[in-house]
């Protein structure tokens, strides 16, 4: 997991917030891609699923529990998810998630995460800003259906022109193969 420094594993499996839906919020489970998927189908041979962008899909979750919630079905109710360190890259990233305001890029906070909430909004700009946002940055721009809408309410931590103003993914490729 990319935040272990932030989050322990105990907090997420203990939580589980970020795997369960409402009708108005189903749209927000995590894009697989196709090893996820791949893995999700080994594990749940009944899933079914639905396209997401150009490269990715979403469970096409049908049932929900007593009190009308839809549970990820990656969700196990007493481990947490099955997929533990290879769960999909915004369950990975998560509370953080990439959205695109006026064509740029910025990593916003879920509120939901109470680990989180109760961190300053300094600590968590410093976080990310030792290297985690470049790592989002750099996978969401290669895989942009894990770009979410701005939900005009989640607080902007970060913006993708604040990492290194040298750093792109082209560049990092040619550093790469010069090595
Ligand atoms: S894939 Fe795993 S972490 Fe992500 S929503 Fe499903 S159960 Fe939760």
């Amino acid at each position: 997991m990319m935040l272990t420094k932030l989050l322990s594993r105990e907090d997420c499996a203990k939580c589980g917030e970020c795997c369960i839906f409402s009708r108005y919020d189903i749209w927000e489970q995590p894009a697989l891609s196709a090893d996820v998927r791949q893995k999700a189908e080994m594990l749940l041979p009944d899933a079914e699923f639905v396209a997401k962008g150009k490269e990715s899909c979403l469970f096409r979750i049908r049932e929900t529990d007593k009190y009308d919630l839809f549970l990820c079905p990656l969700l196990d109710t007493e481990k947490g998810c099955m997929l533990d360190a290879e769960k999909p890259f915004e369950c990975q990233i998560y509370p953080f998630q990439v959205t695109e305001i006026n064509s740029h890029l910025a990593i916003i906070l879920s509120m939901l995460c109470d680990v989180t909430a109760k961190k300053t909004i300094s600590e968590l700009v410093d976080f990310l800003k030792e290297g985690t946002a470049e790592k989002i940055f750099s996978y969401a721009q290669l895989h942009p259906d894990v770009i979410r809408p701005y939900d005009f309410m989640s607080p902007v931590l970060i913006w993708k022109h604040e990492t290194p103003q040298n750093f792109n993914l082209e560049e990092s490729n040619y550093v790469n193969s010069k090595l």
